[in-house]
């Protein structure tokens, strides 16, 4: 929104500047003599300062916005639309970064010549849809109380302005099941990922917590974040974002109370 203002600032007083010269203009030109002719130019400078102004506006974000999820990735410069062969499902229309992406192309290429493979099913939500996600489970859990209803989705699910999907540095890969990576195909592929997903930039975000080290989310053997992109974020995010920032969706008032950001935005196995 700053970068908005400031923008139409600047264009409006870059229109302030020439509107001085108009009148000379319409004065030596005869124009003086036929002030329709003069309103219309005078309606289509502003049109066009207007229109700059917006376009301008499409595309840049705070940053704030940015990790908040409260941007459109399709707009962003540094956003991808991934190929269809690296996705499948929700994520054939989602975004990433370039670079995340990128990492992932050469990593799904490697893991392909040793007979395993690797595919995107989920990449960047937006806000709006981490919304949507966490409102149909809300209203799912109707028999349980609140505080308990918020708990049992935070087993597996971020609150909005709160999700790492948001930065698109973090993407889920082939299944979201840990049972799937628990036998056959699917634990290849995890022993595969464990071993080899650092050499590309990809760390495992939410390990097994039987050992302590780690808060909030349950284990997901599925979620890999890039951290060259995901690390700057997550210190960001606690610089930047107070818990009056996380609201909009049913729920929001238990964030305080739930620790979302001490427990589960830091409650990570990579920073
Ligand atoms: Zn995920």
């Amino acid at each position: 929104m700053y970068l908005f203002v400031f923008n139409y600032e600047i264009i409006l007083r870059i229109f302030r500047h020439f509107w001085k010269f108009i009148p000379t203009y319409v004065h030596s030109n005869s124009f003086k003599q036929s002030p329709p002719m003069f309103y219309r130019f005078k309606s289509f400078v502003f049109s066009v300062a207007l229109l700059i102004s917006y376009s301008s506006a499409q595309g840049q974000v705070t940053e704030k916005q940015y990790l908040l999820g409260q941007f459109d990735p399709t707009v962003h410069p540094d956003f991808i639309k991934p190929a269809d062969i690296y996705t499948k499902g929700s994520a054939r229309n989602q975004w990433m970064r370039k670079e995340a992406y990128a990492a992932f192309v050469k990593m799904a290429k490697e893991a392909k010549k040793q007979g395993i493979s690797l595919v995107i099913i989920s990449a960047t939500r937006p806000f709006a849809t981490q919304k949507s996600i966490w409102e149909k489970k809300w209203k799912e859990r109707e028999a349980l109380p609140e505080l308990e209803r918020a708990k049992n989705i935070l087993l597996f699910s971020s609150m909005p302005g709160t999700s790492r999907h948001h930065w698109g540095s973090d993407i889920d890969i082939n299944e979201l099941s840990n049972a799937y990576f628990s036998q056959g195909n699917g634990l290849k592929e995890y022993e595969w990922l464990k071993k080899n997903a650092s050499k590309y930039g990809f760390c495992q975000t939410y390990t097994s917590k039987t050992d302590g080290k780690r808060t909030g989310y349950e284990e997901e053997k599925w979620h890999w974040s890039y951290l060259p992109l995901a690390s700057h974020f997550t210190k960001r995010y606690e610089k930047t974002v107070q818990y009056a920032d996380i609201n909009g969706f049913l729920g929001s008032d238990l964030a305080t109370e739930l620790q979302v950001i001490e427990k589960y935005v830091k409650g990570v196995a990579c920073p």
